[in-house]
């Protein structure tokens, strides 16, 4: 999955201290874009080679995000025209750049988790309480508001992922936007329930059956989305009819081991499970 980097290792401490030297990594995002290069080695562009503006210091142009083993990552922190950034760099998609197989893979799991914390400092620049303008907090990953001193710590949304089982068949999905690869029935946690609760209510929203035997598998930080995915497993209750959410989806069948297409990459959880699936582990 896209976490999984090991030998390699997230550090993302917070640590404001941290000032921005010239072979340290910079990210800059447009949307779902990113600045890299074209190479199938990824790189991102490095402290020295993005021009500041007149009068911006390195201090109050970088925000340190993390690091993974010994390389540093920073956000630049303000709106960048083109030509402050080496011509060595295009703005890519993030997905195309992971469905590519871009190596090594770790940055491609940096690009997303930056993602996720740039998101949301971009959108956390005024206090939502009375509208004054937010600083860093000195002590942690948090914006504090320079009035009223309320305090806004990042915003990860948590989803399900399910897998929901039938004998030898398991429930394949494939949304009706976006997204054009099998998948599995998923959805956001809503205030005022438990998982578990996500996972029943979204099955029966998008497939119209109910669930038991609901049993965590794992989840996986998914950054492009603002999301910590929570994958479960569960085992169709009673009556396997499915009435699909035409809204959602545009097929949700069931579906035998031997016959699931996985997803093109191996990044996500909804793959991993469903290659669980098929090659017959137990799940
Ligand atoms: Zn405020």
């Amino acid at each position: 999955m896209i976490q999984d980097i090991f030998p390699h290792k997230l550090n993302n401490q917070y640590d404001p201290g941290i000032v921005a030297e010239d072979g340290d990594r910079v990210f800059i995002f447009r949307a779902n874009q990113v600045y890299a290069g074209t190479d199938k080695l990824i790189e991102f562009p490095k402290v020295s080679e993005i021009t500041l503006p007149d009068g911006k210091s390195r201090e109050s142009a970088f925000t340190y995000l993390f690091s993974i083993d010994e390389e540093r990552y920073f956000r630049f922190d303000t709106d960048v025209p083109e030509e402050v950034v080496s011509v060595d760099y295009k703005m890519q998609d993030l997905k195309e750049l992971r469905e590519a197989h871009t190596e090594p893979g770790y940055r491609i799991f940096a690009a997303y988790t930056a993602k996720h914390i740039c998101d949301w400092y971009r959108d956390t620049k005024f206090c939502g309480k009375c509208g004054g303008g937010m600083v860093h907090s000195k002590v942690e990953r948090a914006m504090t508001c320079s009035v009223c001193h309320y305090t806004a710590y990042p915003r990860i949304m948590p989803a399900v992922i399910v897998g929901v089982i039938n004998g030898e068949r398991i429930l394949l999905t494939k949304y009706r936007r976006g997204y054009n690869h099998n998948a599995l029935i998923a959805g956001f946690t809503e205030i005022g329930e438990t998982v578990e609760q996500t996972v029943e209510r979204e099955v029966m929203e998008e497939a119209g059956v109910r669930v038991k035997n609901i049993r965590y598998y794992g989840s996986q930080p998914w950054g492009i989305a603002n999301d910590i995915l929570l994958g479960y497993y569960c085992d169709v209750d009673g009556d396997d009819t499915i009435t699909m959410d035409d809204n959602e989806l545009k097929s949700a069948e069931w579906t035998r081991r031997e016959d699931i297409v996985l997803q093109p990459d191996e990044s996500s959880l909804t793959n991993e499970m469903m290659r669980n699936f098929k090659e017959g582990k137990l799940v």
